[in-house]
């Protein structure tokens, strides 16, 4: 899924969820144990005979596993351990850890394999074994439960604690996770929806193999009205059943009084009723107008990554890959779509037909799954064996072609370099009127918001380049994440950093002309900025409520996982060594489920190079620990050395770290600097190390092109040199390079390393700079600073750093044109310098934005703003007397990128009328479309007058906003970040911890809150430091 809405958004920060089901404090968590373990560089390596496992009177239930779910197969031994998120066992014994920070009793032997041969070895394991309990056991407060350690004595067994149905029966699973006793191997789907009322009927088939014995059957539902439930032994007759619901976890369940014996294959069937969605996930319904006015209905599914469960009752987890044959209803006028194609249809009346779609040739996760109706027109054609189609709603029909054409180069260019075909006969990509996400990767069936699948003949390449890189992430997803698939929300990263690193790196080679790498270096940059918080989280991270799984999809999965892999691949020596071991891990476990694991193992198998490390052991210090590094580096003569810390921005001086990574720094000197056979590297894998150059050098660059994820701090002798090189002669370093020391100083500054005169020394020379990211890089960190000022009501200093800031670039200002330029990296560029310069009230700038503003009025719309201009243009138009005629292009704009950009300008109003409107209107969804809230609250929050009106909103509205968005969405974590970022006062303090603290369960323990919490102490630390250099300096 790309959960962003666009490219430029800001992807904010994560807040783990704690909200507990109250039964399960109760219980001694074996899963909290687990949790602990992210903080050890790499999981402990658990036996599985180690698991505890005890029939139903243990209390000791390890959550995930049920009663009879680990049985005499060492390989389920292996799977159901695994549930537990550690990847133990793994096939390549190399990073297995020694030191376990604790240690289980093994009492059952159903896992164990005992041997005489070992004898003596488990009489030393039993002494362990018994010293290790008498330690627990008198441990004060234990570490197993909350109530302590006497209740998990064996000689005292208790029942667990089962929840009980809405029909007042007990209902007999206890976990979030459902047993892995029962697998789905098929499900057989028939869907009625009905447009008219917005319900639909359906009927679910589900084939089943039973793994172990067991008494029940459970799975998912949600809000599904179940009417009928009969199931069948293979051989047996179907016979009615009684089915349970537990509403809290989302479970059902099917309780029988004799066992169902392992190896048994049976069917479960439910028919069921319910209403359409009126959110953006499960099966949703969806409405747009037509040309003519008229209101047309639609219906979409989102079942990432929990919904599925929300339109038929299914095993709703990732692992339970299974077959599907879908057929669905409609009447007459309609078209329907799944992920394969269709097989036939028949006539059920005279306006209504039964469509059925060919069975799935590929087991598939819940997730992919999907389905419309609706009214689309397409454009298609053949790419290798593969039907390629491109769908929208009528009206928008001629602007599909540019997508398509970018599909299927893409679609060739994966096939080739994944070596593997794409494996189904068809390829939908389908723009949907209402969808929250930027696009969804249902296998076959690829959804999209339509800003990110449609652009017209003349769009700017800029627009472009947002749709080629979403269409680029969702294609690459049909083999990273469909063809293998995470094996739960934990390495949701699997998934999302792969295909976000695929996307950047398909394109540099399909269409670089779009000048993608700007984009990838940007988004690189600002995945530090959250992971550089003590809220942020491990690469791969335990995960268990629903919220903490919303919680996945944020910058450290995508934009960080993305950056590490780039970092592995910038440091194996060989080209193709990297993409040989992605092939091998595609092919081996194509159809199948991993772990972060399997992905180091298939890349260590392919090495080319003896020499090198293993790449498990390296890899692991980035994906299980949060944080990145910061490396120190100082250089006498010939040698230098370098040490490495946790880069932690925090407010609390005694928070410490001793995380370590294992960096593989790179380095140029002056020597030679641009070329890549310039860059060395040297592994640091230690808190320091020295090495030595060939010969003297005066100045020393590391992170060479920033394709490592780190920060780094050269010492002021060092940021001397290298400013005094940049002011000689900026192209000394390449682009990426000075961009990365503009970042680096900054957050350098923001952690209280460097002085704000430092940062200011380094700054200078950018009034020679001519290319976009240090420019634009200066101008997003300037900006930050002034809206910072602006909040904190220091008009007279925001003034003169507005005067500093156009003197750094007025030159540059005043040489953009207003026409139509190709390079999508000027664009960028002159987009950033007249966004920032009209907002800082350059008069020249404003006066050529009404005057082009004016000309397309008054031209009807037949005068075209250039895309990139439109932002800037619009903004100006909102700002001054031009917002009704504004609201009013609004209203009748059919093409999306645009209408979404007048959207901005509406919101970027600081008339307090027109802000309080437009929020109002987001909410309602009557002109604004409420996909579009995060947008409008960000955009509000921005300018001086909306965000205290947006932070008041967000607090009277905050139930109808988590009822449209889920709790710990992308959509909240973006709403938050926009409406306390810019907080740096002790009084918002108080009141942002107030306000979040007395949501409880409705999200006081999001991750994002802690963010905002920590982001305001941040604020205000750097304000009571740098503002008398600030005032001294300017
Ligand atoms: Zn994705």
């Amino acid at each position: 899924m790309d959960p962003f809405d666009s490219h430029n958004s800001e992807r904010v920060n994560l807040p783990r969820n704690m909200i507990e089901n109250s039964m399960f404090e109760e219980e001694p968590d074996v899963v909290d144990l687990a949790k602990d373990s992210a903080s050890f560089p790499t999981f402990p390596a658990l036996d599985p005979d180690d698991i505890v496992y005890e029939p139903r009177s243990s209390r000791l239930l390890v959550r995930g596993l049920g009663e009879n779910d680990l049985d005499d197969e060492e390989e389920d031994c292996e799977s159901s351990a695994r549930l537990l998120g550690m990847s133990f066992m793994n096939r390549s014994s190399a990073h297995r850890t020694a030191g376990s920070p604790y240690t289980r009793q093994s009492p059952s032997s159903s896992c164990s394999r005992p041997s005489t041969r070992t004898m003596v070895v488990c009489v030393l394991f039993l002494v362990i074994v018994v010293s290790m309990s008498m330690v627990l056991y008198l441990l004060p407060g234990c570490t197993f439960t909350k109530t302590g350690c006497p209740k998990q004595n064996k000689t005292t067994p208790s029942e667990p604690v089962y929840p009980i149905s809405t029909n007042g029966e007990v209902f007999p699973w206890a976990q979030l996770r459902l047993p892995q006793s029962v697998r789905p191997l098929g499900y057989n789907l028939t869907l009625n929806p009905d447009l008219d009322t917005m319900t639909f009927t359906g009927r679910t088939a589900i084939t089943m193999f039973i793994r172990h014995n067991t008494k029940h059957i459970v799975l998912h539902s949600v809000n599904l009205n179940i009417t009928k439930a009969t199931f069948k032994l293979s051989d047996g007759e179907a016979t009615a059943v009684t089915v349970l619901e537990y509403k809290p976890n989302q479970q059902i369940a099917v309780k029988f009084t004799e066992e169902l014996k392992a190896g048994q294959k049976c069917v479960l069937t439910l028919d069921y009723a319910a209403e359409l969605s009126h959110t953006y996930d499960g099966f949703y319904n969806s409405s747009y107008s037509d040309k003519e006015g008229n209101k047309k209905v639609l219906a979409a599914t989102q079942f990432e990554p929990l919904s599925a469960r929300k339109a038929f009752p299914c095993f709703d987890e990732p692992s339970f890959k299974a077959t599907f044959l879908i057929q669905i209803s409609r009447k007459e006028g309609y078209m329907t779509l799944s992920n394969m194609p269709k097989a036939k249809t028949t006539s059920l009346s005279n306006i209504l037909f039964m469509d059925e779609f060919e069975k799935t040739t590929v087991n598939m996760s819940t997730y992919l799954v999907a389905f419309i109706v609706a009214n689309f027109t397409p454009v298609n054609k053949m790419v290798s064996n593969t039907l390629l189609s491109v769908y929208a709603v009528p009206e928008k029909y001629e602007h599909t072609a540019y997508a398509l054409d970018a599909a299927s180069k893409l679609l060739d260019f994966y096939n080739n370099f994944f070596e593997i075909p794409y494996p189904l006969k068809k390829l939908d990509l389908v723009a949907i009127p209402d969808f929250l996400a930027g696009a969804m990767e249902n296998w076959g069936l690829i959804t999209f918001r339509e800003t990110s699948l449609l652009v017209g003949s003349q769009s700017s390449a800029l627009e472009k380049q947002v749709v080629a890189s979403v269409v680029a992430h969702e294609l690459a997803h049909q083999w990273f994440g469909n063809l293998v698939t995470m094996n739960w929300w934990n390495d949701l990263w699997l998934n999302e950093g792969f295909a976000t690193y695929m996307q950047y790196t398909s394109i540099q080679h399909v269409l670089p002309h779009l000048d993608i790498e700007n984009l990838f270096l940007d988004v690189r940059l600002r995945a530090m900025e959250k992971d550089a918080l003590n809220s942020s989280h491990a690469v791969s991270t335990e995960v268990n409520t629903p919220e903490q799984v919303e919680e996945m999809f944020d910058s450290v999965s995508y934009e960080k996982g993305a950056s590490i892999l780039l970092m592995l691949n910038a440091s194996l020596p060989g080209e193709q060594q990297f993409r040989k071991g992605i092939i091998q891990y595609l092919k081996q476990f194509s159809g199948l489920n991993t772990y972060t694991s399997d992905l180091w193992n298939s890349l260590t198998q392919v090495e080319l190079s003896t020499q090198l490390q293993n790449i498990s052991e390296m890899m692991n210090s980035w994906t299980s620990q949060k944080g990145f590094p910061l490396v120190t580096v100082s250089h006498k003569g010939d040698e230098v050395t370098l040490t490495q810390e946790h880069f932690l921005l925090t407010s609390d001086n005694n928070t410490r770290s001793s995380s370590l990574w294992n960096i593989p720094v790179s380095y140029i000197n002056d020597t030679c600097s641009l070329a890549p056979e310039c860059r060395q590297i040297f592994t640091l894998k230690t808190k320091s190390g020295t090495l030595k150059l060939p010969g003297n050098v005066t100045w020393l660059k590391m992170n060479y092109k920033n394709t490592g994820f780190y920060i780094v701090d050269y010492g002021k002798d060092g940021w001397a040199e290298l400013c005094d090189a940049l002011t000689d002669d900026y192209k000394v370093l390449t682009s990426e390079d000075r961009t990365s020391l503009i970042h680096n100083i900054f957050a350098l500054s923001r952690l209280g390393r460097v002085t704000f005169q430092q940062v200011h020394l380094l700054l200078k020379y950018l009034s020679n700079e001519t290319e976009t990211t240090p420019i634009t890089e200066a101008l997003l960190q300037l900006n930050t600073v002034y809206r910072l000022l602006d909040k904190r009501h220091e008009p007279e200093l925001g003034a003169r750093l507005k005067v500093y800031m156009l003197s750094l670039f007025g030159s540059l200002v005043g040489n953009q044109t207003w026409d139509e330029i190709e390079s999508v990296s000027k664009q960028e560029l002159r987009a950033a310098l007249l966004e920032t310069a009209c907002r800082l009230k350059e008069e020249s700038c404003i006066k050529q934005a009404k005057a082009i503003f004016k000309s397309y009025v008054e031209s009807n719309g037949t005068v075209r703003i250039p895309g990139d201009l439109q932002q800037v243009v619009f903004n100006v138009a909102a700002q001054s007397d031009d917002w009704p005629t504004l609201l009013n292009l609004y209203a009748n704009a059919s093409y999306d990128s645009e209408k979404r950009k007048i959207l901005k300008g509406l919101a970027s109003t600081q008339d307090p009328h027109q802000i309080v409107w437009i929020l109002k209107e987001g909410l309602s969804g009557h002109i604004v479309q409420t996909q579009e809230m995060p947008l409008v609250i960000d955009t509000v929050c921005k300018g001086f007058a909306g965000y205290l009106f947006a932070w008041d909103f967000i607090q009277e509205n905050w139930d109808q906003l988590i009822e449209k968005f889920p709790v710990g969405s992308f959509a909240i974590q973006r709403i938050i970040k926009s409406t306390t970022s810019q907080f740096s006062t002790k009084a918002h303090l108080a009141q942002v911890q107030s306000f979040f603290s007395s949501l409880k369960e409705r999200g006081s323990s999001m991750r994002s809150v802690q963010e905002a919490v920590e982001t305001i102490k941040l604020n205000q630390r750097w304000m009571d430091t740098n503002l008398a250099s600030l005032r001294k300096l300017l």
